[in-house]
């Protein structure tokens, strides 16, 4: 069987083309050229739309959208943000950025949060940023309970998770704010870009100015008029706006997404199923509430020692599918110990045990069936592999 180029992107949809074409002759690449119906501003619209929510702003990555979240927020001086123990740096980094103080949380084997962890450090924070890592989704309901209680505002990390649905309602219109990526990785392939949702007129007033609306370019996002004027030279602008282009990129993508989440979910649940039989892997369940939109999976491997784990990885790989075990390769950016910039680097036992045997591969949404059994066939015979090397 031939294995299928794991990293290979979707085409672009043919639909791009043209307007891409527009914005070559033109030169208008600037969001705030043209007097109305911009590429990214009509992305606004459609993404806002799309999600059931009242507004949108799109932005340079997801990570400019998360600290731009916490900056709409108007936390206090040092306020302490409670963040998940196991996800991309790139969320703490927002947090420093903001210069805010990162605080870790546990995560469970199943990737989500541990709640009797986030409940006990609950009451030391300001705002919560929950990462819902590799479209996993924490337990929203008592999240939301415990911070609709304490009056904590919650922001969604949807970057990995465009599509996924709690109790059938939109991951990322749960908290106060949902921030999502264009990042090649993602759903929605735009090379970079991001954009936040929210109901809150105040807090996208902010999150636009602050994204560089300078003097009275808010005026080209509708229907905030009123809450742009308070905030009029109020903010500082930090230029973090998405092109033309890329929205350009995007826009066709938005009705390609029900096919590549109902294709993801069936190839995720088709390799689940083969790699469960395995007694050394254990494909932790969505909680069930939760429908997943996966374009990779996660698994943990049970009962092998760290070197059979990391046996098991270079033989996968030798064989032609690169599994990432999150905390035994080097340097990786999903593993809190290497989040080094974060003063007073918090120990996370539970977090960092799961890290140990929690591996991760890529699963595009365009493989076939053909691909996916191929795959399989890799990782199992590198658990065979490795587990007759732990045996003898
Ligand atoms: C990719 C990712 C990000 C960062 O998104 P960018 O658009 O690359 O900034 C943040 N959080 C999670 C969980 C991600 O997967």
């Amino acid at each position: 069987m031939t294995l299928p180029d794991m990293h290979r992107a979707e085409p672009i949809p043919d639909a791009a083309r043209d307007e891409i074409e527009r914005l070559l002759q033109t030169g208008d690449l600037f969001r705030y050229t043209a007097a109305s119906d911009a590429p990214v501003s009509l992305l606004e619209a459609e993404f806002a739309q799309m999600m059931g929510s009242r507004y949108a702003l799109a932005v340079s990555s997801c990570s400019a959208a998360l600290f731009l979240s916490l900056l709409a927020l108007g936390l206090p001086k040092n306020a302490r943000v409670l963040i998940p123990g196991f996800t991309f740096a790139a969320v703490p980094s927002s947090v420093v950025h903001a210069n805010y103080i990162p605080v870790l949380c546990e995560v469970g084997d199943n990737y989500r949060i541990d709640i009797k962890d986030f409940k006990a450090k609950l009451p030391t924070v300001d705002a919560v940023i929950i990462s819902h890592m590799r479209g996993h989704t924490s337990d929203m309901d008592a999240i939301m309970t415990l911070c609709d209680a304490a009056g904590i505002p919650v922001i969604e990390d949807a970057a990995h998770s465009l599509g996924t649905l709690w109790h059938g309602k939109k991951i990322g219109k749960i908290g106060k704010i949902g921030c999502f990526s264009f990042q090649s990785y993602k759903m929605i392939n735009a090379g970079e870009g991001g954009i936040m949702i929210t109901d809150d007129a105040d807090l996208i007033a902010r999150a636009i100015i602050m994204s560089g609306a300078y003097e009275h370019n808010w005026k080209k996002h509708p229907g905030i008029a009123e809450a742009c004027t308070r905030w009029q030279n109020k903010l500082p602008l930090y230029n973090l706006r998405l092109n033309n282009l890329s929205a350009a990129l995007v826009r066709p993508q938005l009705s390609e997404l029900p096919r590549r989440v109902a294709d993801g979910l069936r190839n995720h649940d088709y390799v689940a199923a083969k790699l469960n039989t395995s007694r050394y892997i254990d494909v932790p369940a969505p909680l069930a509430p939760e429908t997943r939109a996966p374009d990779s999976i996660q698994f943990n491997m049970v009962g092998l020692e760290d070197d059979a784990i990391r046996a098991f990885a270079s033989a996968s790989a030798a064989a032609g599918v690169k599994v990432q075990v999150f905390g035994q390769s080097t340097d990786n950016a999903r593993a809190f110990w290497n989040w080094q910039f974060i003063e007073d680097l918090p120990e996370l036992p539970q977090t960092r045990r799961m890290l140990r045997s929690a591996c991760d591969v890529r699963l595009p949404v365009h493989l076939t069936q053909g691909d996916l059994d191929a795959v399989v066939d890799v990782i199992l015979g590198a658990v065979h592999a490795a587990t007759d090397a732990q045996a003898a």
